[in-house]
């Protein structure tokens, strides 16, 4: 018998409701597939404050870095807006576990559910059958370069700073993460960065072409202006596979193309290291204004847990069931409210939950 670890954080507003469906599709992996998951749970944002004074502790990032894979719900909510030091808000919890654990790649699926193609802002011929994954940085670039800050002018007045600035190595061992992810899937990358009218751009643009030539000219590899693959993701988004990018321009085009697909509750993300466990988590927020109803939509999370199947437990076979579970479920109306629509099936958390545990067991 197998035996993976996995951490799970469920954290605050819906991320408990969530991940409480995501138990219920691990034990029915455990049940089929000759595994089992030997689970430790720990607590982070808010309810770690609340618990411990601190976001996320020492104790629970030792946990996590244990384990093979970590799940986690999402965190923060208003009754700790302003109310903590800023290090000590939900969010610097889940900043630090990515820091600590130096995930450098955050892999953002975008992929368009068959049933759900009318519910897309484009038309359903553009978006039927999309699958596009992003491979953006996350380690580097201008949300972390220094020097940054607000300074005062001498002359009066005020400068905020930020700075972009990316080394070879860091270039280099995202293209690889996207180029390796291109061969299992469509052999394309789309690299996007501003070379015509940025320093770093042009080095992003020299070292993932040496590094194609070298390593990965089986992959095919075209570059794309940042704007221009904006323009691109709403104008022909089925011409992408792979969308390699730094940390701004992968934060704005994937959030982009994910609405492309339909709601937030439906997005799962996965952030990788080197070596180590990777990170599991929905796109999505923790809701505060439907937490504790029962009605989030538990599909971003379970298809999360899928994502940590496939790259961090080796079990592609078993996230494939689980996400064409996800299909079916939704192919015979089932939909939680932020789906919606006329004529289908409205639902809460846990009878979603169900119709995919249903689905999987019809497999
Ligand atoms: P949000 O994603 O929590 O919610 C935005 C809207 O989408 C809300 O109307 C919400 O009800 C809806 N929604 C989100 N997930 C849903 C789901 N699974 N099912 C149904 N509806 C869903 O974003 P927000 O309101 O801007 O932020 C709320 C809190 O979450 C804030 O404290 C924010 O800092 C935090 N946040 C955390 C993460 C994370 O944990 N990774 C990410 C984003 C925001």
């Amino acid at each position: 018998m197998t035996q993976h670890s996995l951490m799970l954080l469920p954290g605050d507003g819906i991320g408990p409701e969530i991940i409480g469906e995501v138990r219920r599709v691990m034990a029915w992996v455990e049940n089929t597939h000759g595994v089992t998951f030997g689970v430790t749970e720990g607590l982070i944002g808010g309810c770690s404050y609340d618990a411990f004074g601190l976001p996320l502790t020492d104790e629970t990032l030792e946990n996590a870095r244990k384990s093979d894979a970590i799940i986690m719900g999402s965190v923060g909510g208003p009754k700790w807006d302003g109310k903590t030091d800023y290090d000590k808000r939900p969010e610097a919890g889940l900043l630090r576990l990515r820091k600590e654990l130096d995930l450098f790649a955050n892999l953002r699926p975008a992929l368009c559910f068959d049933a759900l193609a009318d519910a897309s802002s484009l038309k359903r011929e553009f978006v039927a059958g999309l699958d596009i994954l992003f491979v953006r940085e996350l380690a580097g670039g201008v949300y972390f370069g220094e020097p940054r800050g607000i300074t005062e002018l001498p002359g009066g007045g005020r400068e905020g700073i930020n700075t972009h600035r990316y080394n070879d190595t860091e270039i280099i061992r995202i293209a690889r993460v996207a180029f390796e992810m291109a061969r299992k899937r469509g052999g394309l990358v789309h690299s996007a960065e501003k070379a015509n009218v940025m320093e770093a751009g042009l080095l992003w643009r020299e070292e993932v072409t040496k590094l194609h030539a070298v390593e990965y000219s089986d992959v095919k590899l075209e570059h794309i202006l940042a704007d221009n693959c904006a323009m691109q993701l709403v104008k022909t988004p089925k011409q992408f596979d792979v969308i390699l990018t730094d940390n701004l321009f992968g934060d704005i085009l994937s959030d982009a193309a994910a609405m492309l697909t339909g709601s937030l509750g439906m997005l799962p993300s996965a952030s990788l290291g080197e070596s180590g466990p990777g990170l599991y988590e929905p796109v999505h927020g923790s809701a505060p204004d439907i937490a504790g109803q029962g009605i989030a939509n538990p599909i971003a999370a379970i298809l999360s847990f899928a994502m940590a199947l496939r790259y961090s437990l080796d079990m592609g076979n078993a996230a494939d069931q689980i996400e064409a579970a996800v299909g079916a479920t939704l192919e015979a109306g089932y939909r939680t409210g932020d789906l919606m629509s006329t004529g289908m099936h409205e639902v809460g958390t846990k009878e979603m939950g169900d119709g995919i545990l249903a689905a999987l067991n019809e497999q």
